[in-house]
């Protein structure tokens, strides 16, 4: 018997909250099926710029044209592209893809990615350093979100942010940052995390210190652990819990990926977790080629294909799917009150 998984209506919802897309505003009734934690392109925009070695812009677009049109094909309504500062975001690229696949929303991010120190512009100005001032990244995400991002008028509709391994002064600054932006426009946090360190806990901590709603905030990668007891602790915490790396093997097979969600699911906590697959459809990180060899599984569609079939031959429900799949995102994108 063949276990196919066909999402309910996703019109449901009668709240009059929005959100904004690459394309546009739309309620957030009509995000619909949600990968919470993708990318179209992670890329060294300095060196791509620089040194281009073998990167085609047309033949990049198209390849992610493909790789949009397989989502869709899918069922899946939005993708959210958590690619920010850091990581290349470069919203005219990532606009050309959606215009050709205009059935795809995608949310763009703002935010800053990184494990350690700070790009130069912020370790010389802002709080505690030697121009002093205000902090500019507040100044920066919130401009991202409320005014668009360069010049372009798409606005940024989820923060990010990144605790790998340790809480460095760099990485604790953009953390207070991304919170006060959140604080001040609604705007919803997901925070890359390493549960092998339990980074997630010590992000919880700093957050809820700045006052943010756990209820607005993802604790991403926390899927790359089997480690359950972190997991409840998270979930005492109040945040989702990102299953958001599938395909990523080599972190951690698949069948071990779906015996967690499965088994957090049978404990009641699917109002709780949110799956995605952190896939890029170009990455420079990797030499061409090495992603398919090393991670072959790691791509946008792997969650349809492979993974929901197994989460429901794993006892996980239709229901449950549902929750996971677009009534987490839909209340994590409405604003509170
Ligand atoms: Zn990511």
């Amino acid at each position: 018997m063949t276990v196919q998984y066909a999402p309910t209506s996703p019109g449901s919802d009668t709240s009059h909250a929005v959100v904004e897309t690459v394309a546009g505003t739309i309620p957030v009734s009509a995000l619909g099926t949600t990968l919470m934690h993708e990318h179209l392109f992670v890329t060294s925009e300095e060196i791509r710029l620089n040194n281009p070695g073998g990167w085609d812009e047309e033949k990049e677009v198209a390849a992610a044209i493909e790789r949009a049109r397989a989502m869709t094909d899918r069922g899946v309504n939005t993708m959210v592209d958590l690619t920010v500062y850091g990581l290349g975001r470069n919203i005219a690229r990532i606009a050309r893809v959606n215009a050709a696949v205009p059935e795809l929303n995608i949310v763009a991010a703002t935010g800053l990615y990184t494990y350690d120190g700070l790009p130069f512009p912020f370790i010389y100005q802002g709080p505690g350093s030697l121009m002093g001032g205000d902090e500019p990244m507040v100044q920066m995400f919130t401009s991202d979100i409320r005014d668009g991002i360069a010049g372009t008028g798409i606005k940024a509709a989820v923060l990010k942010c990144a605790l790998e391994n340790e809480l460095t002064p760099g990485v604790e600054r953009v953390l207070r940052a991304v919170a006060e932006t959140h604080k001040r426009t609604g705007t919803p946090i997901t925070v890359h995390t390493n549960p092998t360190a339990k980074t997630g806990l010590v992000a919880q901590r700093i957050l809820a210190e700045e006052g943010v709603d756990p209820g607005r905030v993802v604790i991403g990668h926390s899927g790359d652990t089997t480690d359950l007891d972190y997991l409840d602790a998270l979930i005492a915490g109040g945040t989702y819990l990102g299953m958001d790396r599938f395909g990523l093997d080599f972190l951690l097979p698949s069948d071990q990926r779906v015996a967690t969600v499965a088994a957090l699911a049978e404990r009641g906590y699917a109002d709780r977790m949110v799956l995605s697959h952190d896939a890029s459809c170009h990455i420079d990180w990797l030499p061409p080629g090495a992603k398919e060899q090393l991670a072959p599984n790691w791509h946008h569609t792997y969650l349809h294909d492979e993974v929901i079939p197994a989460l429901l031959k794993a006892g996980v429900t239709q229901e449950q799917l549902d929750t996971m799949l677009i009534s987490n995102p839909r209340r994590y994108f409405t604003p509170a009150g």
